[in-house]
């Protein structure tokens, strides 16, 4: 899978990126990353990439032309097909698991980053495909967003986790938190795990973990079950 990020603040990335599963996604060639400043296509010789808000008010918005060019620059060099380009924004869509499954089937993204009191409408209306919130809370930047979106997406790429059951069995996978896990020591400060996932008793484990996973489900996000009865 090919990205592309555009944002006003590319240091921000080198940290998450640079670092476990995301670092070792690039390194094998499933996943390559490439971050463009808009700045570097600014239309005027101050770079000024930011404006006043027509109608007043605060803060400054992003203006349209460098992000325009950028995107047309990305796509005059690409001929993918599955191409999909993602605007971060608080008034978008809510990001969840079945949207990472969803775009981890592209070829390539696109992702937008806002900063500052936000961007011009006009690429929303015409050049996404779609806008991306990660939840009801205003950030500063795109860029967070974005590490998450990608991130999430990333653990589902053929081959990237190495067990394709690391994300089967994980939250969400089935409508379904996950259930509790233990590993060593069997027991700790008195704390003993549960016997069931000592005895080697696969279909029992299976059983239990089931169960497990519908009870932690039911009392923490109830909701996810009436989703999943609304999507039926
Ligand atoms: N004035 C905007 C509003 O009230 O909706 C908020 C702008 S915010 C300070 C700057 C940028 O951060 C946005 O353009 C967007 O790219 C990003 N952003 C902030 N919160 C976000 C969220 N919850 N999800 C996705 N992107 C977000």
């Amino acid at each position: 899978m090919k990205i592309f990020i555009i944002s006003l603040f590319p240091e921000m990335f080198a940290g998450p990126f640079a670092h476990s599963i995301i670092k070792r996604a690039v390194d094998a060639d499933y996943l390559t990353i490439k971050i463009i400043n808009p700045r570097d296509f600014a239309f005027n010789k101050h770079n000024s990439v930011d404006d006043y808000p027509f109608g007043g008010g605060p803060g400054m918005i992003m203006r349209p032309e460098s992000i325009f060019r950028a995107i047309e620059h990305i796509r005059a060099k690409s001929s993918l097909e599955s191409s999909r380009t993602i605007l971060l924004s608080p008034v978008g869509k809510q990001f969840n698991q079945a949207i990472a499954r969803n775009l981890s089937a592209c070829d390539q993204l696109i992702f937008i980053c806002g900063h500052y009191e936000g961007i011009d409408d006009r690429v929303r209306e015409t050049l996404i495909d779609e806008s991306l919130s990660i939840g009801d809370y205003v950030l500063t930047g795109g860029e967070l967003p974005a590490m998450v979106i990608i991130d999430s997406v990333a653990r589902l790429l053929d081959g990237v986790l190495g067990s394709d059951s690391s994300n089967t069995d994980e939250s969400f996978s089935e409508a379904l938190l996950e259930y509790p896990q233990y590993t060593r020591p069997r027991e700790y400060r008195k704390l003993i795990a549960p016997e069931v996932l000592l005895n080697g008793n696969h279909a029992e484990i299976k059983r239990w973990r089931k169960q497990q996973a519908i009870n932690v489900t039911m009392k923490h996000r109830p909701d996810l079950f009436v989703d999943k009865e609304t999507d039926e």
